[in-house]
């Protein structure tokens, strides 16, 4: 190859290669409630190695005592939820036991333009669909141990109910026939090993071989 033709590739490698740093991945996380999603978030979020940015859902779902608007959701009214769906503002949206949750589009877009990795924590409606948008994004099911540790957990939250929890429950049954269409399964029986085994997953940058 002449000097000037190896040149311009090492130009085009390097604006390659910059490119592909500069650009976030999209990771979802689904797992059925109460299964230990919020605790396994903040431990994530703790690593700022893994360059990470978290899409604040907006919902319909009525605010729970320790929880902080814009921080946990955009709490909003149904009319207001309505008028994003109108505007194009979500990237994808679903009804969970009664409620409405969307993931703004903006915010995910920036992030991963500014090359941080995205976490969308939604349900399994919302994946299957955000998974056919973007093919690309890797996909994480988090498993409770089993049914009867997943509403022990449940009760012990107390943030729910009894017919909420029975409510969630049943949704959780559901749910848990979806995982067979996430990249990864990670059983949360042990809070640390769960956080490492998708830690190595972010790193990794890679769906399931
Ligand atoms: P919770 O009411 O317990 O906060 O959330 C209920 C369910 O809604 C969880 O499975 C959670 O992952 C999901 N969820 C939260 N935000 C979104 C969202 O923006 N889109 C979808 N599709 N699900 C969401």
């Amino acid at each position: 190859m002449s000097e000037i033709l190896e040149k311009i590739k090492e130009k085009h490698d390097k604006i390659h290669d910059h490119f592909h740093k500069s650009k976030g991945k999209l990771f979802i996380i689904s797992g059925v409630s109460g299964v230990g999603k919020n605790t396994i978030l903040k431990e994530l979020f703790k690593d700022e190695t893994l360059h990470l940015a978290y899409s604040v859902s907006m919902t319909t779902r009525r605010m729970r005592f320790d929880e902080v608007n814009g921080m946990n959701y955009y709490f909003v009214t149904k009319e207001e939820f309505q008028k994003a769906i109108d505007n194009g503002d979500l990237l994808e949206y679903a009804e969970f036991c009664g409620n409405l949750y969307g993931t703004p589009k903006k915010f995910v877009d920036e992030k991963l333009k500014s090359g941080k990795n995205v976490i969308l924590e939604i349900e399994v409606k919302g994946a299957l669909n955000v998974m056919e948008l973007a093919p690309d994004a890797i996909s994480v099911f988090i498993l409770p141990p089993s049914l009867e540790e997943l509403e022990a957990r449940l009760i012990k939250r107390g943030t729910e109910s009894d017919d909420v929890i029975f409510q969630r429950l049943k949704e959780a049954k559901n749910e848990l026939r979806y995982q067979e269409y996430y990249d990864y399964n990670v059983i949360n029986d042990n809070v640390n090993q769960c956080v490492e085994e998708i830690k190595k997953i972010i790193k990794s940058g890679q769906k399931q071989n």
